[in-house]
């Protein structure tokens, strides 16, 4: 339980990567940490993802759910309080204190962690809201079984589109890739995969510009040719965007010095932030890299950062 009469040494606000991974440092330091996981997806985006070949450590791969699972578990063992709770704000308070604002009350803490992740981006064409759920999706992983033999379509050319591509050829025959250039912004052995999937049609030069449906689900995808400005429709049942994220720093108001994109601004190649006392780590400070390892490393320095300060 949240005890709002006491002082914490650390509120950590986010449950990716970088949150278990400053909350395991702390708590490891004996800074008995706060972590507020969030109500929405505790364990952030890695938890939609299916399977994670990077993360040092699994040679084999390990599936992104079970990579949170063990931080979490990692965390607990730890002494790291979690609560799944979300921060609507971060104020000063008296003496140096930090308030986070939830719904429950002001939390008060010496130092603040946040390490909030970032959430999907949208394409924002007509159709998209409308049919959310019913066909339209960001979840490949949560959502792919429910179109087994269907036609989907996948839009992006990053790491993300091309995985997930590759995964719900599982479901389907037919997966149409979408992508609005000619050249993938995906690197590495993704690209060939998925140009020799025999289950992947590669769709190149190719801007979405409206979600087609029947008024109760998807039924296609206007699509308009980037050189020659044609459009046509191609027919899908579901269709998942995966065209990147947005930083979620929006609760903080004007608190932290942003980026223009909203990323938090770090001084140097710290953690620290444009507040004394508030740190931040992983994917909503982080425009270039992004990687749950960079997410878990930034949590890592956070943790140092904080710990520095709590001890000064
Ligand atoms: P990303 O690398 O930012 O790629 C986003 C893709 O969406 C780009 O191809 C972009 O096109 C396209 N796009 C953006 N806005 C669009 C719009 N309005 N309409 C159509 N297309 C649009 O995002 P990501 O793939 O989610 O990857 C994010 C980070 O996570 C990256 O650092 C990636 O390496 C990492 N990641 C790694 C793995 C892995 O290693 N297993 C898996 C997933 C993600 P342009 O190319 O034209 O800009």
């Amino acid at each position: 339980m949240i005890d709002t009469s006491k002082v914490y040494n650390s509120v950590i606000i986010g449950s990716g990567p970088a949150g278990y991974t400053a909350g395991i440092y702390l708590g490891r330091a004996g800074f008995k940490p706060l972590l507020l996981t969030g109500s929405l997806l505790p364990g952030g985006e890695l938890t939609e993802t299916t399977l994670v070949e990077n993360y040092p450590g699994f040679p084999e791969g390990i599936q992104g759910p079970d990579l949170m699972e063990n931080m979490k578990a990692q965390a607990e063992k730890f002494d790291v309080q979690l609560e799944s709770e979300d921060a609507e704000g971060i104020e000063d308070g008296e003496n140096g204190c930090k308030i986070v604002k939830t719904h429950l009350g002001n939390i008060m803490a010496k130092t603040v962690v946040v390490a909030t992740g970032s959430t999907h981006r949208k394409l924002d064409i007509p159709g998209e809201k409308e049919y959310a759920g019913l066909g339209v999706s960001y979840c490949a992983t949560c959502d792919g079984f429910f179109f087994r033999n269907k036609k989907i379509a996948v839009i992006g050319g990053g790491d993300s589109a091309l995985t997930d591509a590759l995964f719900l050829t599982r479901f389907s025959d037919c997966v149409y890739l979408i992508h609005r250039r000619d050249t993938f912004r995906s690197r590495g052995v993704l690209p060939q995969r998925v140009q020799e999937c025999p289950k992947i049609k590669i769709e190149y030069n190719s801007l979405p510009v409206e979600v087609l449906g029947d008024g109760e689900k998807v039924t296609g995808i206007k699509l308009k040719d980037k050189e020659s400005g044609n459009e046509r429709e191609l027919q899908v049942d579901a269709i998942f965007v995966d065209i990147g994220s947005v930083p979620q720093t929006g609760f903080l108001g004007n608190y932290l010095e942003l980026d223009p994109a909203g990323y938090i601004l770090t001084k140097d190649s710290s953690s620290l932030t444009s507040k004394p006392a508030v740190f931040a780590a992983g994917d909503c400070a982080d425009p270039v890299y992004r990687q749950a390892v960079t997410a878990a490393g930034s949590g890592c320095k956070a943790a140092i950062d904080a710990q520095r300060y709590l001890l000064n």
